[in-house]
């Protein structure tokens, strides 16, 4: 049996990186950047205002204070969205709003708390404007104007690729007037259940059967790490079902069976990998999760080339299907959209619970995390059966347990891989 870190090195070898589309900003989340975006403009465009108050010639205002305003004559207002045909000689102000366009001849702005702008609401020339405006401080050139491409100068690089693209970079995108980009595509995973048990959710449940939920916790995973899932439903314990419903995910990036992998009768997903492809494993020292099968299956590709698929049978087990997913589909998702950080953040804790380890396997057992001052605790969720699902809601973390380790106190410290962070 091959260990942890094998079968990932043989996942991943087996794993490429997609190549680039153009995507709406919106739709990129979390995917890699690959190309350098430039800027064609200046953001912002022009020198604006910071504040609202007036602008100014900062030479007209020279020993100005609170005791002694200087008084200057408004000639107009400017709000933002508008340019002022109006340009300021000496002595004039302008009345002018956040991010407005700065009126030529203006070199400051003065914010209104530092004028009398409040003993003159009333007395206005049409409704909004005073005739004069007296100014209680000595501004300098500059004082509160916003440089044009401050932000972003044009023609400037803004973001490099291989930049994972968050709200900020989003944000950055819409600022120049972007409405695409290149990045990785996304990975298409097919999902396929296999168990003469399983029910679709849709349907109702005859007795000796449960619902397939595997499907659907695979396919949340699938698009919690970005890639896009193609359910392609439940197989039968046979051979012919299990390559008809494969055969309709032949031009996905990756398929994920689930079940059929353990020694039984039925163990369908491995004679099917020797047969239509290639089987590289199908067990790993683990616990949860010993039954995971890989290799690669000959495929098609949307543009009609054949290639190899990798494929994951995962083990039917719910709790195992999950864990899997974690430890080896998360990483080949997340090679093949280009990222360099691969692994699930990792951090000690002192464990509350004892470890039994009594058969040279890591395992990987389901614990609720917390910070108790600057130090993290965890205990175990409860039971660990492979089929108590509801476990999984209630654990953020897996201690982790290495293959020599054959007891664990209450007290050690163990290390534990996160699963959620609560701020997620
Ligand atoms: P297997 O790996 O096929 O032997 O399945 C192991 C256990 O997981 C059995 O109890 C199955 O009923 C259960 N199981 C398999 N597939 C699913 C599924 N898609 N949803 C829920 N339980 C499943
Ligand atoms: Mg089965």
């Amino acid at each position: 049996m091959i260990s942890v870190e094998q079968a990932l090195e043989k996942i991943l070898a087996h794993v490429e990186v997609l190549e680039g589309e153009q995507s709406p900003i919106l739709g990129c989340l979390g995917q890699v950047l690959v190309e350098d975006v430039y800027s064609s403009i200046d953001v912002p465009p022009l020198d604006n205002a910071a504040m609202d108050g007036y602008a100014l010639r900062s030479r007209d205002t020279r020993g100005a204070s609170r005791q002694s305003p200087r008084f200057l004559r408004v000639i107009g207002m400017v709000a933002a969205g508008s340019i002022s045909e109006r340009a300021l000689e000496p002595g004039t102000a302008i009345r002018i709003m956040t991010g407005a366009p700065i009126p030529k001849g203006a070199d400051s702005v003065v914010r209104f708390e530092d004028t009398d702008e409040v003993l003159r609401r009333g007395s206005s020339i049409g409704q909004q404007l005073p005739a004069e405006i007296g100014i209680f401080c000595d501004a300098e050139a500059g004082l509160n104007i916003r440089r044009a491409g401050e932000d972003i100068t044009k023609g400037s690089i803004v973001l490099t690729k291989g930049v994972v693209i968050r709200p900020s970079e989003v944000g950055v995108l819409a600022s120049l007037g972007r409405s695409t980009v290149m990045v990785i595509r996304r990975p298409v995973v097919a999902i396929l259940a296999t168990g003469d048990e399983l029910v679709d959710i849709n349907q109702p449940l005859p007795l000796g059967k449960i619902y397939d939920s595997n499907t659907y916790s695979v396919a949340a995973l699938v698009m919690r790490y970005g890639g896009i899932p193609r359910i392609l439903g439940i197989a039968l314990d046979s051979e012919d079902s299990v390559v008809a419903r494969l055969h309709q995910g032949l031009d996905a990036d990756m398929l994920i069976t689930t079940g059929g992998v353990s020694a039984g009768d039925y163990d369908v997903v491995k004679d099917v990998l020797v047969k239509q492809g290639k089987i590289a494993f199908w067990s790993v020292r683990m616990k949860p999760g010993k039954p995971l099968a890989f290799g690669t299956i000959r495929g098609v590709s949307k543009a009609g080339i054949a290639r190899n698929i990798p494929h994951l049978g995962l083990p039917g087990n719910p709790v195992s299907s999950m864990i899997t997913f974690e430890l080896f589909v998360r990483p080949a998702i997340l090679k093949m959209m280009g990222k360099k950080n691969l692994a699930k953040p990792t951090i000690e804790a002192v464990i509350e619970d004892p470890i039994v380890n009594n058969d040279g396997r890591r395992i990987l057992a389901r614990a609720v995390v917390e910070k108790r001052g600057s130090q993290y605790f965890a205990r175990l969720t409860g039971p660990q059966g492979s089929g108590i699902l509801t476990s999984m809601t209630l654990a953020n973390g897996l201690v982790i347990i290495p293959e020599d380790k054959e007891r664990v106190k209450a007290g050690d410290v163990v290390q534990i891989m996160m699963l959620d962070w609560s701020e997620e």
